[in-house]
């Protein structure tokens, strides 16, 4: 299913104000010095800044089926009158899945969906509340107009204009947006918006989508990751210089949209309360620590260790060569001490790190200074979108500039294809020492 309809800016925010009479919308929204995916109102959406709308998160939308803290089950137990020792105990288990959609995330964003996917919906084990969740949310992605320097997705089988997670997918153009049908879930989305057909503006689509791509720095040769990462797993002192600076903060993990691991605790007296279920972070060094005092990732290697292998070698390893990296960059931009997983990659898989130009160059190459909207959304975002763009949230402050944002590379530079990731198991991957609580995944 592919069909393109053309909205302009106000069209746009005009069909999701009216969408909000019905579903929850989740947009980006600047607040302070971070832009998170929140809950919009449809007077926020009538009247909101387009620019302000599409800015890049800075963190992921994973909260849309994963929130930070959710109730399980609730639990009352009532003593017999007669018998104390007899309880009658009623559990209640509410799954709140209200109609969502999630817009403004971008292509890595919908593909971090995919990633999640599989844990939380495939084999034996289904999470009821994450499904009830991603049954209930339709993804309206928009087409990122050019990298930042901490984009990757070239690196793990993504481009800038992945339609994989999305059920819409919309690209910049002259004058307004084209919106790009996906799935039925956004066939159904659109039905009645009353958009203009697009077809006649594939061309300037395509156009965009090839200039995001080659904004990007290339990629890396990267085909035997999976076997080099899961070789790496017993060079304690590769970890330990890869780690040195690691303060354990868990920022890498709480804002990456595939990081799933959670915690369970329950709260209330033994006979009445509830059980809740909280993002948690392997980076942190009580994650794994076990009741009996033992704790099998007592160090910041053997934890970095766990979460690069988890990405590009365990994960790979179970499904079929998906990367459970996405590429978005944020633990990249996040890490109050810089550490790049994209040098630790690499370094595991040449014995070297690379080079990663961090500074935009004095001039873009042609194809991406031509490209339509390229360089409004993210490198300039004081400029303005067209001009039906209604009048700016007053409550929306601007936003901060990422460090050296949208860095295009040098005319030369083209985007390499994604590396294939190899679908044979690694031979020296242990696993028994790297198993987390039953309790988390
Ligand atoms: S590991 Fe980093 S770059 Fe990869 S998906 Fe998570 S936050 Fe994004
Ligand atoms: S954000 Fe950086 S310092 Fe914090 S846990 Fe992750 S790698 Fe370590």
């Amino acid at each position: 299913m592919s069909s393109l309809l053309f909205a302009t800016p106000k069209e746009l925010t005009g069909w999701l104000a009216g969408l909000a009479s019905g579903h929850r919308v989740l947009a980006p929204r600047q607040e302070g010095p971070s832009v998170v995916f929140r809950p919009r109102t449809a007077e926020e959406l009538a009247s909101a800044d387009i620019d302000a709308l599409l800015r890049r998160a800075t963190a992921s939308p994973k909260q849309a089926m994963l929130p930070q803290c959710e109730t399980l089950v609730t639990f009352k137990s009532v003593k017999d009158a007669e018998d104390p020792s007899k309880l009658t105990t009623t559990l209640e288990a509410p799954i709140e899945a209200e109609p969502t959609v999630l817009f403004g995330g971008r292509p890595c964003d919908a593909r971090g969906f995919v990633v999640l996917d599989r844990p939380y919906l495939e084999g034996k084990f289904k999470d009821p509340y994450y499904g009830a969740r991603r049954e209930a949310t339709t993804i309206v992605t928009q087409a990122c107009p050019s990298a930042f320097y901490s984009c990757f997705c070239n690196w793990v089988g993504g481009t800038p204009s992945d339609r994989e997670g999305s059920d819409i997918l919309f690209t910049a153009v002259e004058g307004g947006f084209v919106l790009e049908v996906v799935t039925e879930k956004g066939q159904a989305l659109v039905e009645g918006a009353g958009f203009a057909d697009a077809s006649d503006k594939a061309a300037e689509v395509e156009a965009a989508h090839a200039a995001a791509a080659a904004s990007l720095n290339p990629a890396p040769e990267l085909s035997h990751v999976m076997e080099k990462v899961a070789s790496r797993f017993t060079d304690t002192a590769f970890w330990d210089k890869e780690t040195v600076k690691c303060l354990s903060c868990g920022a890498c993990t709480y804002l990456c949209p595939t990081c799933q691991c959670f915690t369970i605790t329950d709260e209330g007296s033994q006979l009445d309360g509830r059980r809740l279920r909280s993002w948690d972070s392997c980076m942190t060094p009580l994650f794994t620590m076990e009741t009996s005092g033992h704790n099998p990732r007592p160090s910041k290697a053997d934890r970095m260790r766990n979460r690069v292998s988890h990405k590009f070698s365990f994960y790979p390893e179970r499904y079929n060569g998906f990367f459970s990296c996405v590429g978005c960059g944020r633990c990249v931009v996040s890490c109050p001490v810089s550490l790049d997983i994209r040098h630790m990659v690499q370094a595991a898989v040449e014995g070297a790190t690379i080079e990663i130009k961090d500074e935009a160059p004095a001039k873009a190459p042609a194809a991406v200074a031509e490209a339509p909207e390229a360089k409004v959304r993210e490198a300039a975002p004081e400029v303005k979108v067209p001009a039906e763009a209604a009048a700016p949230e007053p409550a929306v402050e601007a936003a901060p500039a990422e460090p050296a944002e949208a860095a295009a590379p040098a005319a030369a530079e083209k985007a390499a294809p994604a590396p294939k990731a190899q679908k044979s198991a690694p031979k020296t991957a242990p696993k028994s020492s790297t198993r987390s609580k039953a309790k988390k995944r």
